[in-house]
């Protein structure tokens, strides 16, 4: 369970807690007086059990009004939080070459920057993506790595997953997960000359960046 500071605590309710959550569902707003009639108990007996309930975040007191049942539970705390974090405060710096490298070159690219997917620009405008699995396809295909460029064997626009700084990351991590990508680009949309859609690339998104928000998440940090 997580209390209203995202704080973890271990709660295992009592019978009692049980039948006051149930009382405040269906009657809210109720007072602690109306409470302990309803049980049969002082309020003074439910002081300890309501504290409980509004420090754990299940119940919501207001002065004058009572109590709230706040339907929050700690995996609702944690849909919350995920839905709250923006592509932006996460990206990660692209890895970018231009259309004319030439697939070695890319290959050594992705080695230097330690990344397994490149993105591609022409005339500063993004135009593709190529991953591991289109260096070892065509290096095994027998393909001249240092004569072809890499836009011959990208993945190219329209056909590219992207995202934006203002998405969310449980969005973009669902992008990730029904496409099947290892990464996505994070792009904005700006004009051309002749006045056409294009895209430059400003981050990167990544499975590892979803898996570290996971493991702070698990840590609660
Ligand atoms: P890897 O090749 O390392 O397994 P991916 O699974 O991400 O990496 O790539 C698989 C295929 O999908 C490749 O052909 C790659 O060009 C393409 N691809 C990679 N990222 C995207 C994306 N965001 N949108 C569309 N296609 C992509």
């Amino acid at each position: 369970m997580l209390n209203n500071k995202g704080v973890v605590i271990q709660i295992q309710l009592s019978e009692r807690q049980k039948k006051i959550i149930d009382i405040v569902k269906y009657n809210e707003p109720i007072t602690s007086e109306n409470i302990a009639k309803k049980l049969e108990l002082t309020r003074g007996t439910l002081r300890p059990d309501l504290a409980i309930l509004t420090m754990s975040g299940i119940l919501d007191a207001r002065p004058k009004v009572g109590y709230f049942y706040t339907g929050k539970t700690a995996f609702s705390f944690i849909s919350e939080k995920i839905q709250k974090i923006k592509v932006s405060e996460r990206k990660s710096v692209p890895i970018v070459v231009d259309e004319e490298t030439s697939v070695y070159d890319a290959i050594v690219t992705m080695f230097l920057e330690d990344v397994s997917t490149i993105f591609v620009i022409s005339n500063g405008f993004f135009t593709g993506v190529v991953s591991r699995k289109d260096f070892l396809k065509n290096a095994i295909g027998g393909l001249n790595l240092h004569k072809t460029p890499v836009a011959v064997i990208m993945t190219r626009m329209p056909n590219i997953v992207v995202t934006t700084l203002e998405e969310s990351v449980l969005d973009a991590a669902t992008k990730i997960i029904e496409h099947e990508v290892d990464s996505l680009p994070i792009v904005e949309e700006v004009a051309k000359d002749n006045g056409d859609k294009a895209y430059k690339v400003v981050g990167r998104i990544t499975k590892t960046t979803i898996v570290r928000i996971f493991v702070e998440l698990g840590n609660n940090e």
